[in-house]
């Protein structure tokens, strides 16, 4: 082989990996001579257990170049067949407005930002939530709206839970949902309801006050495109104390009274058709609106307005105690990660286009559905409605004919309803396509003229929406949605909101659990081509062959990282693959004639997740302790399984543990389970430590989620989306979540969903396909060791200045470390609060405070930080220190440093009054490196305890922004 060839090689395999690797070789060689070892494979053998490395490497393929690899996968794309969609069926075409594609879906300040938990660096997103909130509860006509949840169907699950919650009538147990509501709804719905052990009674909507019920579904208008007046059926469900619950087509609510004027107490449905890409069935946001007495029974999270120290109005996350993270198997939910940026796109499409743009576009839709309407029955066809918003259904006997016909021209409709089919229009329907449905329903020579139809509709208007459902109230009245209709004021807007928040582009964001590594662009392109985004989640399977491929490698790749049998990528977050994880060990012990199998073992050291999950899946909790070390108690472990024998279903277990060590009795925390009967499920969120390394099927667990959205790649977006695939042992596989409308080869047909879509969030996925076909096995492995690299040499720096909380063997931690601030709190009266919010003045976002124990701050740079970004975060972490020391001293005195008053604003700073006992220059540039890339949070400290006080969760009224 030629030196020339050699090098090329080289090059090439070191291509993405060296680009998604923070340190250079010779910082690399600095971190470990720091740490005292001669190369990495020295410190890889002093922190991993021998028992749990893996003896074959990963076989993933070879690294492959970003060129390459988005060649390939453009070759893959392109054999997806991107149909006209008229399927409807809670999935519509929309035109993402270009401003908000490039400068939100495609820009790293909007997508790799954290969920909001510091809010003065996040006022930019959370006033974009504040306004997906608004326009909520404007076009659904209630009270109270939370800022995204998962998808339409998950939503109405919650809607479930909430209504079983506070309905007034306790002994019903019972669900009602219309037969007409969206069918993967119903199947969502019907499988949550099972694990609560609730019934489901599926009938016609106007039976549902007939029967003993909680809470009923309705969907506005049906899946088949019906406009019912559904005041009356939300009155009998009420009048039987039962909790009236909406499913509604966001668009259509431009147009029909608002589900809450008509009496409803839950309304929710998809914000998909507001800008945001079908993708094969997500991610996109699902909206959740309720009475204000219902608030603290609300899932998800709330976007409210507070006020900052100075008085300013300064918005962050609400009523966080109703959250798993705090409440556990008392939560409303285990939602966590939610659809943020899908959110904040919907918000977004609404800011531009306006209240009248948006009435525009839903008008220019229904006139459509009006015209098609008019032209079919002037030839005789008969409609199985006479009203309708945007779909039509039509009753046929030769629906294969049109059918085929219709996929002939490429384009789609709904066919999975019996001896019918159904045609749904939407925002990018032209004239021409309503000639080309005439041309395919009608068979050419037709002779109808969409003109002539058009004008005939205009002239004699239209009675295909009931009077009495004529939207006649004002909607998205504040200025936010009446200002930037312009592209340049949007611009300006988008960018305004962009650079409030402190995100990926700007400085390390270490959260330690997170897992906030490189989204890298060339992962990031693919999910905006138009052959994965214009994908119907419903489309016939030979038209997403691509998916399929795409689908069928990340599967087999994720099979071979994990050590298990099979994958399921329809979990669209960590906590549902939690949820759907425990139904297949729930119907696995089933099946075995182990029903009475329900006790969870979890640590108390477990992410809230996992027993909000458990709790979903009606078992019962048993926790059990951790020793001082943050280890798993294996005595008081030993005894609880013991005592539980007979009836142990299984135990929640994270690896590496949550406190960033990998325990070395977990072979032996499997082996205890087992042996009563049990089955593992470890909490893979966390992979970061293990990919190439170790693996949760190779340790001798039984199921386990992963965060694509963690070690994976996908951005947080601000707190969503993610993608939480489950692995699984071959004996748990048939009992993994299928799909009533697209079924998914290998589980058995009753499973029911846990997703709205059968592939969750599809349109995400090539963000993982890529990293790990640009990593390769080696590059993944790399990675992994990198992560631990980075990890013991902050430790080994910061263990200089803070007491380092729990380690593994040898003294070494895995890929995060926890640094205990409770000491100098007890000196200084200095909280972990104040360093978080001094931290933001440094330019950085706090690592994860608090979790899991409460005065610390636990703390992962992985692979992807160079050893300068790592130094400066040390640095900043010193040099609070010392401010901490000069409190403890009495050079300061606890009320006035800069920690208690950070963080500091510009306007704080530059105030005309300055009465602090530091000098302001120092409050801002406490160290030189701020200087060259200076962060100003937007707010100053957030009061919560007055926002929670004072619940505000929509847009303040004009007037507040003048004083
Ligand atoms: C992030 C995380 C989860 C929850 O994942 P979501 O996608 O936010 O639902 C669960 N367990 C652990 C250990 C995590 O770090």
């Amino acid at each position: 082989m030629s030196n020339a060839k050699s090098l090329e090689e080289l090059e090439q395999k070191q291509d993405f990996i060296r680009r998604h690797i923070g340190p250079s070789p010779a910082q690399v060689s600095d971190m470990l001579s720091a740490l005292e070892v001669s190369s990495v494979q020295e410190l890889i053998d002093q922190t991993v257990p021998a028992s749990i490395r893996l003896e074959q490497p990963l076989t993933v393929g070879e690294s492959r170049t970003e060129v390459e690899t988005l060649s390939y996968l453009k070759s893959v794309a392109s054999k997806n067949k991107v149909f006209k969609s008229y399927i409807g069926q809670g999935y519509h075409p929309t035109n993402v407005p270009h401003v908000i594609l490039r400068n939100v879906l495609e820009n790293p300040g909007w997508y790799t930002a954290y969920t909001p938990y510091q809010p003065e660096i996040a006022q930019g997103r959370l006033e974009s939530l504040l306004n997906f909130q608004t326009m909520t509860l404007d076009l659904t006509g209630l009270d109270l709206a939370s800022a995204s949840l998962l998808d339409e169907s998950t939503a109405a699950a919650e809607a479930m839970g909430l209504a079983k919650r506070v309905s007034k009538a306790k002994k019903a147990n019972a669900f009602f949902i219309a037969d007409d509501v969206h069918t993967q709804t119903i199947d969502v719905v019907t499988t949550r309801a099972e694990q609560f052990g609730f019934e489901i009674i599926v009938g016609k909507a106007e039976d549902a006050v007939n029967h003993d019920i909680f809470g009923a579904l309705f969907q506005y208008p049906t899946t088949s495109g019906e406009v019912v007046d559904i005041t009356d059926l939300i009155a009998g469900v009420q009048s039987k104390k039962a909790i009236a619950c909406v499913a509604a087509d966001i668009m259509s609510l431009l147009l029909l009274k608002a589900p809450g004027k008509l009496g409803a107490d839950v309304v929710l449905g998809s914000a998909q058709r507001f800008g945001v890409p079908m993708g094969y069935g997500g991610p996109h946001a699902a909206f959740f609106a309720t009475r204000d007495a219902y608030k603290r029974s609300l899932p998800g999270r709330i976007i409210g307005v507070s006020k900052d120290r100075l008085g300013n109005d300064a918005l962050r996350m609400a009523m966080q105690t109703r959250e798993q993270h705090i409440r556990r198997d008392k939560a409303n939910s285990n939602i966590c990660t939610a659809q943020v940026l899908l959110a904040n796109m919907a918000a977004f499409y609404a800011v531009y286009h306006g209240p009248q743009g948006l009435k525009t576009i839903a008008q220019r839709i229904h006139r459509f559905a009006d015209i098609l309407a008019t032209g079919l029955k002037a030839k005789g066809i008969a409609l199985k409605h006479s009203t309708w918003f945007d779909t039509l259904t039509v009753v046929s006997d030769s629906k294969d004919d049109v059918t085929a016909r219709a996929i002939a021209k490429g384009v789609n409709f709904a066919t999975n309803h019996e001896g019918e089919y159904s045609i749904s229009v939407s925002e990018t329907t032209t004239r021409a396509d309503i000639t080309e449905l005439f041309d395919i329903i009608l068979g050419e020579g037709h002779g109808l003229s969409v003109d002539a139809i058009a004008a005939d509709v205009e002239a004699n208007g239209s009675e295909s929406i009931p009077a009495s459902l004529v939207r006649d109230d004002e909607v998205l009245t504040h200025p936010n949605f009446n200002s930037y209709h312009s592209e340049t004021d949007m611009l300006r807007y988008i960018k305004r909101l962009e650079s409030k928040d402190l995100s990926l582009n700007h400085s390390m964001i270490s959260l330690g659990s997170c897992t906030m590594k490189l989204n890298a662009t060339a992962e990031m392109i693919p999910i905006t081509w138009p052959e994965f985004a214009n994908l119907h989640p419903f489309c016939p399977l030979d038209q997403a062959e691509g998916y399929q491929i795409m689908i069928g490698e990340l599967h087999d790749w994720l099979v071979n990282i994990t050590g298990y049998d099979a994958v399921s990528l329809q979990p669209n977050s960590g906590a549902q693959g939690e949820y759907a994880g425990l139904i297949a060990i729930r119907k696995y012990h089933e099946s075995r004639g182990d029903a009475h199998r329900n006790v969870c073992l979890i640590p108390s050291s477990a992410h809230g997740t996992n027993p909000a999950s458990a709790q979903m899946a009606s078992m019962k909790i048993v926790v059990v302790n951790c020793d001082k070390n943050g280890n798993v108690d294996m005595v008081d472990l030993k005894a609880k399984a013991e005592e539980v024998s007979e009836n142990l279903s299984c135990i929640m277990i994270t690896y590496p543990s949550t406190h960033g060590v990998y325990e070395e009795t977990i072979r032996e925390i499997c082996d205890i389970i087992h042996e009563h009967g049990g089955q593992v499920y470890m909490d893979g969120a966390n992979m970061n430590a293990q990919v190439g390394v170790t693996s949760p099927g190779f340790i001798g667990s039984d199921v386990s989620h992963l965060n694509l959205h963690k070690t994976f790649c996908i951005p947080h977006g601000g707190g969503g989306p993610g993608v939480g695939p489950i692995g699984v042992k071959s004996h748990l596989a048939p009992f993994m979540p299928n799909h009533s409308v697209i079924n998914v080869p290998g589980t058995n047909i009753g499973n029911g969903a846990v997703s709205a879509a059968p592939y969750g969030s599809a349109a995400i996925l090539p963000i993982s396909w890529a990293y790990i076909t640009m990593m390769g096995s080696e590059g993944l492995k790399q990675a992994t060791e990198m992560a631990i690299v980075n990890a013991n040499y902050l430790t080994h720096e910061l263990s200089k200045h803070f007491p380092i909380l729990y380690r593994g063997r040898n003294n070494r931690v895995a890929h995060e470390c926890i640094v205990d601030l409770r000491p100098l709190k007890e000196q200084s009266g200095i909280t972990e609060m104040d360093v978080a919010k001094r931290l933001q003045d440094y330019g950085f976002h706090s690592p994860t405070m608090s979790f899991p124990v409460a005065g610390t701050l636990m703390i992962e740079p992985t692979e992807s930080e160079s050893k300068g970004e790592i130094d400066r975060f040390i640095e900043a972490m010193v040099s609070i220190k010392g401010e901490i020391e000069k409190v403890i001293s009495g050079e300061w005195s606890i009320e006035n440093n800069p920690l208690v008053f950070a963080p500091h604003t510009q306007g704080d700073v530059l105030g005309n009054e300055w009465d602090r006992a530091y000098d302001r220059f120092y409050a801002a540039f406490p160290v030189p490196a701020v200087a060259k890339n200076k962060f100003w949070p937007t707010v100053t400290r957030i009061d919560d305890v007055y926002g929670d006080r004072n619940l505000v969760c929509s847009c303040p009224a004009v007037e507040t922004y003048r004083d």
